[in-house]
């Protein structure tokens, strides 16, 4: 159905997802405005472009995977962009697995469908747009076991499905356009929140006494268990293979936690929903930030907030 797919966005994630995309026996052009990423693709036989816009020539269906929703905009609307001209596209289905904010994603997917049909011949279908975004890092990109949370129309996402899933185990139909962005953001809110909550009664368990491993497993066998308790424990020691045991490097970065809580925050203040630990969780992340720690791992802030006393 999708012989040539088109990607743009080579950096962490995008680059992992056009390797199973290749393993999956598609034909993938690529692009991206890193010319050293374009040549190490290049000299591997895979097909570069110049522009957005030659991918959309030469693809029945366009993945994007940019940092954040202005980039995603350029390469939609821009100068040589996959919509340039106005003409009819070539590829009928457009995804964009970026974490963007649902405003943007409406937005382009309003534009898509609005595309001007000039040129269009008889069997060529209209274009769609889906957001879908992931979740799961480098890691899953790399193993090709990202899940997949989708908004758009559902006939295009099960056309998609099997698409998405060469490079994800899962893929989620999250309901019309924009709900694949909303899901994405507010997963991580909770994962944001989750995990700033385990961080605070874990430092005062240790502060009152009580070990972390102690304390983590009275919370595993007991009502506060989550992903952040008992799969990516942030006090050092606690668990083998997280980044808390390895100085918070690898994992997700606080950086792009603070982003994803920026898109949350921009979200609740557009629907008028107070959402105050959005708020508070976002001022943290930024803060960490700012106090240079973007690169660790998002369950750093223990130790930066928390005193941080290892086991
Ligand atoms: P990245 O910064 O490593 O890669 C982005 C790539 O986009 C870079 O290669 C960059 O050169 C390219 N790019 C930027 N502007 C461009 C443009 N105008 N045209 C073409 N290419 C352009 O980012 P990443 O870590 O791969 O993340 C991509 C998206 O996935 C982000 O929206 C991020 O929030 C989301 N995400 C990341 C992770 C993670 O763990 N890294 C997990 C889930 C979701």
């Amino acid at each position: 159905k999708f012989g040539n797919v088109g990607f743009i966005g080579l950096g962490m994630m995008g680059s992992r997802m056009v390797n199973n995309l290749i393993k999956a026996r598609y034909r993938v052009a690529v692009h991206d405005i890193n010319y050293d990423v374009m040549k190490m693709f290049a000299d591997r036989g895979v097909p570069t472009r110049e522009t957005p816009f030659e991918i959309a020539e030469s693809s029945d269906v366009v993945i994007t995977m940019l940092p954040s929703s202005s980039h995603v905009f350029d390469v939609y609307t821009g100068k040589n962009g996959l919509l340039h001209g106005g003409n009819f596209l070539r590829p009928w289905l457009l995804i964009d697995s970026s974490t963007i904010d649902p405003q943007t994603s409406r937005k382009l997917s309003a534009i898509v469908s609005n595309c001007t049909l000039k040129g269009k011949k008889d069997d060529q279908r209209s274009p769609v747009m889906l957001d879908a975004p992931v979740s799961g890092g480098v890691l899953a990109a790399e193993c090709g076991t990202l899940t997949f949370m989708v908004g758009g129309l559902e006939e295009a996402y099960l056309e998609a499905k099997q698409l998405l899933l060469s490079m994800g185990k899962n893929t989620i139909y999250c309901g019309g356009t924009a709900n694949g962005s909303a899901a994405k953001i507010c997963n991580n809110l909770a994962m944001a929140v989750s995990m700033l909550g385990v961080s605070e009664a874990l430092a005062l368990g240790q502060s009152l006494g009580i070990t972390a491993s102690t304390l983590t497993r009275v919370f595993n066998s007991s009502s506060a268990r989550c992903w952040s308790s008992d799969t990516y424990n942030p006090v050092p020691g606690v668990m083998d293979c997280v980044p808390s045991s390895r100085n918070y490097e690898g994992g997700f970065a606080s950086k792009l936690m603070a982003k994803d809580l920026s898109l949350a925050a921009a979200s609740a203040k557009e629907v008028d929903l107070k959402c105050p630990l959005t708020f508070q969780a976002q001022e943290i992340y930024l803060e960490l930030c700012k106090e240079g720690h973007e690169a660790k791992d998002f369950s750093s802030v223990f130790r930066h907030y928390y005193g941080g006393s290892d086991e």
